[in-house]
């Protein structure tokens, strides 16, 4: 009779081939059985989609010929992780009252700057808030709020090893970029994405938090169907610039939120670069990128638009500084920001009232 710990041990020169460790300091095995000549257990990768679950398979079972004996039948279960991640996350986010998706259909619409402003205004008001930065083709924490080559500590409880959040103008803080330099992290695959997202959300020590804003990256692949299945109860803005509206990935993004199991309630639409006021003519209205795109979208969506942001320098020129404009007391660029945060509170309050209204 071969023992649980024989098959463990045989599995352990198995390695991921993505995250380049072994299956079981992974995780990945679960729920060994063995009866007589047979041995089975289950694989539990991060999506059944994997690439490699033939190769990982085979490998396994090599393994077990090579270490253990070659005459065991070797059975093995495909499982998803998504389930132990939702789970896992369950308890880890339990203190978090509400979760903020800012999401958008592609890169460059100012998706970060929105996020980050509004985690900003979102403490200046008093709330306990956070900020997961979690876009891995451009992360922009470190820039803005000028924490570069800084690394977040890492803590034991209970047994397990929590990472402390970066604490800067008032948001605990958590982004890709502590981690990566550059651009490293956008040729990631499915498997290693989904485990640094859970990282970055669920092994964090966020603690009571009101509101935890994260910063999905663009677009609607696999890496935000993780994202929503780790985050299962937040609720998502979307922002767009006017022109965008024409673009059917900005519908998709959208449409994305009513995916099969994940049903992310829409809070509404930011239209950001609404208009260019130049300051020496500050009563004419630029409509450079379009005008109301955001607001049609919203009302196609049949979601409040939440804000139209003009395009400002300074909006611009203090994410560069490492300070974003909504921390600013007294300006009409951080008004702007502290009456989207306003609004969001309001539409948060309004769902989870209609949410538990019986
Ligand atoms: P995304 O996260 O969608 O890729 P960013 O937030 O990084 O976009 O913004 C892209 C660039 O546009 C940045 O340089 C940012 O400072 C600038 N930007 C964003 N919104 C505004 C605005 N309302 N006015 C001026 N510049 C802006």
């Amino acid at each position: 009779m071969y023992s649980i710990e024989e098959i463990k041990q045989a599995l352990s020169f198995v390695n991921d081939p993505d995250l380049k460790k072994d299956l079981v300091s992974l995780n990945m095995i679960d729920n060994i059985q063995i009866k007589e000549n047979q041995v089975s257990f289950d694989l539990v990768l991060t999506t059944l989609a994997c690439p490699f679950k033939e190769n990982i398979k085979n490998d396994c079972i090599k393994a077990i010929h090579q270490h253990v004996s070659d005459n065991l039948l070797v059975e093995i279960n495909l499982k998803s992780s998504g389930v132990r991640i939702a789970q896992a996350a369950e308890q880890s986010i339990a203190k978090i009252k509400h979760i903020i998706a800012v999401a958008a259909g592609k890169g460059g619409v100012g998706k970060s700057t929105v996020a980050a402003n509004l985690a900003v205004a979102l403490a200046k008001a008093g709330a306990k808030t956070g900020l997961v930065d979690a876009d891995i083709y451009g992360p922009s924490v470190p820039i803005m709020f000028d924490l570069q080559n800084q690394t977040p500590l890492v803590e034991e409880k209970d047994g397990k090893q929590w990472m402390i959040p970066i604490e800067k103008y008032g948001v605990k803080l958590m982004s890709i970029g502590f981690f990566v330099k550059d651009n490293q992290a956008s040729v990631w695959r499915g498997p290693m994405i989904s485990n640094v997202m859970r990282q970055l959300i669920i092994d964090t020590a966020w603690d009571e938090l009101d509101y935890l804003v994260v910063d999905l990256p663009p677009g609607t692949g696999d890496i935000q169907l993780t994202l929503a299945q780790i985050i299962p109860h937040a609720m998502a803005i979307l922002v767009t610039t006017p022109q965008q509206v024409a673009l059917a990935d900005v519908r998709k993004a959208a449409s994305m939120f009513n995916h099969d199991g994940i049903n992310m309630p829409l809070l509404g639409v930011v239209e950001n670069m609404s208009y260019f006021t130049p300051a020496e003519l500050p009563d004419n209205k630029y409509y450079i990128f379009g005008k109301n795109g955001g607001k049609l979208l919203a009302d196609e969506l049949n979601a409040p638009l939440l804000a139209q942001i003009p395009i400002v320098q300074s909006i611009s020129e203090s994410g560069d500084k490492g300070c974003p404009v909504s921390y600013e007391t007294h300006s009409i660029s951080a008004d702007i920001f502290n009456l989207l945060a306003s609004k969001i509170v309001q539409e948060v309050a309004i769902r989870t009232y209609n949410n538990t209204k019986f």
